[in-house]
């Protein structure tokens, strides 16, 4: 077994699998509105190449998660194929989604044999809604939501990306709605990957200032956070947890086990890495087994201590978060 430890002494269990970078749709702190230039299919990795990689790095490497996202993982032409060859491994797998298109793809998904789902939505207003992702489908992530908990998905996390000016008055209404449905809902802080380059420190809603505002309309107390990047709480009354990613106020780098791998293949073992090492043109090249964990351990090994976000000599990677998988 080869560990994927860093020079720090992190060991890296969880891989994030960007299966494509297209999106139905455009949400303005991720993509920009026009002008996002695709990848060719073909250079696109395949399920096999996928399975390959996923196969090596858990059964030779420790992987012990997998996480697929995207661009929007169900735009991916036939995915519940990958889902069933990745849940054959020995992996809690999951999946991060707009939920956009779960009332179709939730049963299909769920018989391939995926267990947990995280599903985006940043706003419970429809005129917001149309604001953030520039499509008009509140209706249809909510129903989505609904059907992932009828279809046995558990957890169901709801991640919302709190952003000051224009949601951060809809803790109360999330956290609510959360209680209401039966699935765990989760603050992020606005991360500086948005596509615009509009991000600055005060447009993020801070961790305090999200847990200021439940303790106004809720009794809770945290529970063990383990491994997640999420602080966890659970309420006092029985109605379930939520959680808050405190990635720019409180970041986790310290015991950040992720890695990520793009659409075309890059592994970056930051989000904020500014460089990456090409596996497509090992794999396409006729790589052994070895040279492809020795690639992806070098990877590893050269990670930074953290992202360093508000530091001076911060540099946003230049792509955007679709483009990364989140
Ligand atoms: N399309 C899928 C979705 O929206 O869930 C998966 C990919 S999306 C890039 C993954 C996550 O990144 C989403 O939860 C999204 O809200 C989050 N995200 C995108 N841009 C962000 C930003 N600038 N700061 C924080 N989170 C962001
Ligand atoms: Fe698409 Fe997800 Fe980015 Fe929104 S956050 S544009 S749904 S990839």
């Amino acid at each position: 077994m080869t560990e994927l430890v860093d020079r720090f002494g992190r060991i890296h269990t969880d891989l994030r699998i960007s299966v494509t970078d297209r999106c139905n749709f455009r949400c303005q702190y991720c993509m920009p509105s026009e002008g996002m230039i695709w990848l060719d299919r073909s250079d696109v990795l395949t399920f096999e190449e996928i399975e390959r990689l996923a196969r090596l790095l858990v059964e030779r490497a420790g992987v012990e998660s997998i996480r697929l996202t995207g661009g929007e993982p169900t735009v991916r032409a036939g995915l519940p194929v990958l889902i069933e060859k990745l849940a054959a491994l020995d992996v809690d797998l999951s999946m991060t989604t707009n939920g956009a298109t779960l009332v179709r793809h939730a049963p299909d998904l769920r018989a391939a044999g995926l267990r947990r789902l995280n599903i985006s939505l940043d706003t419970l207003d429809p005129d917001r809604f149309v604001q953030l992702t520039r499509r008009n489908e509140l209706e249809r992530v909510l129903a989505g939501i609904d059907v992932a908990v009828a279809t046995g998905f558990d957890p169901v996390k709801v991640n919302a990306v709190l952003m000051r000016g224009i949601n951060e008055d809809e803790v109360v209404p999330f956290l609510e709605m959360g209680r209401s449905k039966g699935v765990i809902v989760r603050f992020i802080e606005f991360m500086p990957l948005d596509a615009q380059g509009e991000w600055s420190s005060e447009r993020v809603v801070t961790y305090d200032e999200i847990l200021t505002t439940v303790a106004q309309h809720f009794d809770f107390e945290p529970i063990s956070r383990g491994s997640s990047p999420a602080e966890r709480f659970r309420y006092t009354d029985g109605g379930g947890e939520f959680g808050v990613i405190a990635s720019v106020t409180e970041p986790f780098c310290d015991s950040c086990d992720r890695i990520r791998l793009t659409a075309e293949g890059q592994i970056r073992n930051c989000l904020f890495s500014l460089d990456h090492v090409d596996l497509r043109v090992l794999l396409r090249g006729g790589a052994s087994d070895d040279d492809i964990i020795a690639a992806v351990a070098g990877e590893v090994d050269r990670k930074w201590a953290g992202h360093a976000i508000g530091q001076v000599h911060f540099l946003r990677p230049s792509k955007s978060m679709s483009q990364l998988g989140g």
